[in-house]
């Protein structure tokens, strides 16, 4: 599976969309995409609409991935569903450890461990994200907690394998709050991640790394946020549901990187 270029767009729609409305909304994405070619756009629908969604895309250079994975191919595992099962539907990528499934299904770092080593097994590329609570911030450990969950989740990875994984770091404060990380505070985070991974795998590895943002990204902060240097592109909740918004943020991270 080939790694997008950056800037990298990424839409998760969470729980949101009919099969007929997931293809409305790719449609209307895929006609203006055309005028934004070098973006790397990746849809994340939810499982009912991959399949519809990876047939509209098809032939645009839009690619598609999965919300969630568990980490057996097989078995009496009732609610979930496997690497190659995505594979099958048209799933080029996965999340993985979205702080929702954190805060509302337990998931961990070591669930997390188990399965970005799953998606590699299958050819999916995953999209593991980390980040901090609020309070973990106001308590100054931030930086702490994004090593932690790096070192659990994806350090234990040989370099071939890490060089398939994206990091998106998620201020879990952010996420759906209508309260994005500034600038500042995301290249902080962003420059942190790179350096652990060029002290992990080296500085080749952390300079193709692809460190996405994500929380509360929207048309009007995406250009401050994706001028800073070490973040690649976003992940974007609820303003990928709205064709307009979520093509408007990745133009303006195609106009912060011609800078
Ligand atoms: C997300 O779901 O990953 C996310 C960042 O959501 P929102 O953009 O709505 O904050």
């Amino acid at each position: 599976m080939n790694m997008p270029v950056k800037p990298v767009i990424a839409g998760n729609w969470k729980m949101h969309k009919t099969i007929e409305e997931a293809r409305e909304l790719a449609a209307t994405i895929v006609s203006g995409y055309s005028r934004l070619g070098r973006a790397s756009i990746i849809l994340f629908p939810p499982f009912t609409a991959i399949r519809e969604v990876r047939n509209t895309v098809s032939g645009s250079g839009i690619r598609v991935g999965a919300q969630n994975v568990f980490w057996e191919d097989r078995g009496a595992f009732t609610g979930e569903i496997s690497p190659p099962q995505l594979k099958e539907a048209g799933c080029e990528f996965v999340i993985i450890g979205h702080s929702e499934r954190r805060q509302f299904f337990h998931e961990t770092d070591e669930t997390v461990r188990k399965k970005t080593l799953a998606a590699l097994r299958h050819d999916l590329i995953p999209v593991v994200c980390i980040g901090e609570t609020l309070e973990e911030r106001d308590r100054n450990l931030t930086l702490e907690r994004i090593k932690a969950q790096l070192e659990t989740g994806v350090f234990s990875l040989e370099e071939k394998d890490f060089r398939r994984v994206v990091i998106a770091y998620e201020p879990i404060w952010a996420i759906g709050t209508g309260r994005n990380a500034n600038p500042e505070q995301a290249e902080e985070v962003h420059a942190f991640i790179r350096d652990l991974i060029a002290s992990r795998y080296g500085k080749n590895a952390a300079d193709c790394a692809i460190i996405l943002y994500g929380g509360s990204v929207k048309p009007d902060n995406a250009f401050s946020l994706a001028r800073e240097k070490d973040v690649d592109g976003f992940l974007v909740g609820g303003a990928s549901l709205d064709a307009g918004s979520f093509l408007a943020i990745a133009g303006e991270a195609l106009r912060a990187g011609e800078e």
